[in-house]
C-alpha cells in the first residue's frame, strides 16, 4: 500500500525508513528536533546486513566506498597479550564483506541524500506522536532510547534503564589503525577502530554511577583509569584533547511485548536500545527501517503491514538485546579475570551474526 507517514525523530532510523517509504511512493514528513543536521559524532560499524540494507536504500556503494574496511578484530589484557580475536575472515566468506567504519555525519549525510528535501522538518519536537495519527495513516516513532512515543505508548515501566556502565568517545587524526583492537581490564574496556579518511576512533568504557560526569577532567579520568594500560592505549591517550571527547552513560530498553501499536511503529533504539558492545544499534535500526517498509508495501492495510513488521524485527533484536548485555556484563568483571577471559574467547569462536 502507499500512503502518508510522519516520522518522529531524523536520525539513523528516521532517515532510513524515510528514504525507504520515500522511494516506495509515501509521502513522507520526518519531525526532527534539532535545528539542523549533526556535525558530530563518532564511528559506527556497519555489518553486512546493515551493508544490504543500505544496498536497498541505494547508498551501499558510498557506504563502502567512503567507510574504511575493519581489517581484524583483536582483543588484548591490558599488558598487550592477546585473549582471541573475531574471525573476520570467516565473515567475509560467509557474506563477502567486512564491517566498514564511517561517522554518524557522514551515514547521516547519505541517508538524508534519499530523503526529498521537503520532508524534513528540522527544529520540529514531537510532544505527542499520536496527535500526528489523525492527520497520517502511519506513524513512525525512530526517536531513540529516551523515546516520548515508546513512554507514553507503554508507560514508565519501558523507559530507558541505566546500565551502571558510563562510555567515553572520540576520534583522533593520528595513528591511524585498520583494525578493531579493544583491550580488557579489570571493570573496564577501551577500544580503537578504524574511520573514514585515515583518522582513528576510540572509546572506552567502565562501572560508574549515574551522571558522574567531570567537564574539563574527563581526559583526566581517562588518564586514571587507562594509564597504566599498554603502550597502544596510552598512545591514544597522549593523543586526545579534552575538547574532543564525549561522554554518554549507556542505557538499554527493556524487551517490549510489541513494537506497534494500531498505527505506530516503532524502530532502531525506540524499541531496543541495547549496549553498544555488539556495534549493532544504528545496523538494526536500518534494517527496521527497511523491513518495515517492505511490509507497508507488501499488505493493503497498515495494520497488517506493522503486524508483519514486528514478527520480522521483535525476536532477532530482543536476542542480540540479550547478547549485547552479556556481553556488556564481562566487562564489568574485577575479579577472576582468567575466567572472564576465557569466556570472552569461547564467545569469539562463536560464529558472528552478519
Ligand atoms: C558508545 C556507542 C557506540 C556505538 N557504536 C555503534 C556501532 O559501531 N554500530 C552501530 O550499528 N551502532 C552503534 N551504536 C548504537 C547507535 O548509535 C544507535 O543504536 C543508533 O544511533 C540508533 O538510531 P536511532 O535512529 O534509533 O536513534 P538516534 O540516532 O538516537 O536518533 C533519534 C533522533 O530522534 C530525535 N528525537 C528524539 N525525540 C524527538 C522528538 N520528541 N521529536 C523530534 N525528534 C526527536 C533525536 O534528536 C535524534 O535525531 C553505538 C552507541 C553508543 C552509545
Amino acid at each position: 500500500m502507499r500512503g502518508t507517514a510522519a516520522i518522529v525523530g531524523g536520525g539513523v532510523g528516521g532517515l532510513a525508513v524515510g528514504a525507504a517509504l520515500a522511494t516506495n511512493g509515501w509521502q513522507v514528513a520526518i519531525f526532527e528536533r534539532d535545528a539542523g543536521p549533526a556535525v558530530t559524532g563518532t564511528a559506527l560499524g556497519m555489518w553486512p546486513s546493515a551493508l544490504a540494507a543500505l544496498d536497498h536504500l541505494g547508498v551501499g556503494a558510498r557506504v563502502r566506498a567512503l567507510g574504511t574496511p575493519q581489517a581484524a578484530a583483536v582483543f588484548s589484557r591490558p599488558d598487550g597479550t592477546r585473549i582471541g580475536s573475531l574471525d573476520v575472515k570467516g565473515l567475509r566468506r560467509r557474506t563477502g564483506e567486512s564491517v566498514h567504519l564511517l561517522s554518524r555525519p557522514a551515514l547521516l549525510g547519505l541517508l538524508r541524500a534519499g530523503v526529498p528535501e521537503s520532508a524534513l522538518r528540522f527544529g520540529s519536537a514531537i510532544a505527542d506522536a499520536s496527535a500526528l495519527q489523525k492527520d497520517y495513516d502511519v506513524v513512525v516513532a525512530a526517536d531513540g532510547i529516551f523515546s516520548g512515543t515508546r513512554e507514553a505508548l507503554f508507560g514508565a515501566r519501558f523507559g530507558a534503564r541505566y546500565t551502571g556502565i558510563t562510555a567515553w568517545r572520540g576520534q583522533i587524526d593520528t595513528m591511524p589503525t585498520e583494525s578493531l583492537i579493544e583491550t580488557w581490564g579489570r571493570g573496564g574496556k577501551f577500544g580503537v577502530t578504524p574511520q573514514e579518511d585515515g583518522r582513528t576512533n576510540w572509546y572506552a568504557t567502565t562501572v560508574a554511577p549515574e551522571r558522574a560526569f567531570t567537564p574539563g577532567r574527563e581526559r583526566a579520568a581517562l588518564r586514571e583509569l587507562f594509564g597504566s594500560w599498554h603502550g597502544g592505549v596510552r598512545g591514544v591517550l597522549d593523543a586526545i584533547v579534552e575538547e574532543g571527547i564525549f561522554r554518554h552513560d549507556l542505557y538499554v530498553v527493556p524487551p517490549l511485548p510489541t513494537y506497534v501499536r494500531d498505527t505506530v511503529a516503532l524502530i532502531g533504539d525506540a524499541a531496543h536500545a541495547m549496549t553498544p558492545d555488539l556495534g549493532r544499534g544504528a545496523c538494526e535500526a536500518l534494517i527496521d527501517a527497511v523491513t518495515l517498509a517492505q511490509c507497508l508495501d507488501a499488505h493493503s492495510s497498515v495494520v497488517g503491514g506493522l503486524r508483519a513488521y514486528d514478527q520480522r524485527r521483535r525476536r532477532p533484536t530482543q536476542r542480540l538485546a540479550v547478547v549485547a548485555s552479556t556481553a556488556s556484563r564481562l566487562t564489568r568483571w574485577t575479579r577472576a579475570l582468567w575466567l572472564r577471559n576465557a569466556l570472552l574467547r569461547l564467545s569469539l569462536l562463536a560464529p558472528t551474526p552478519a
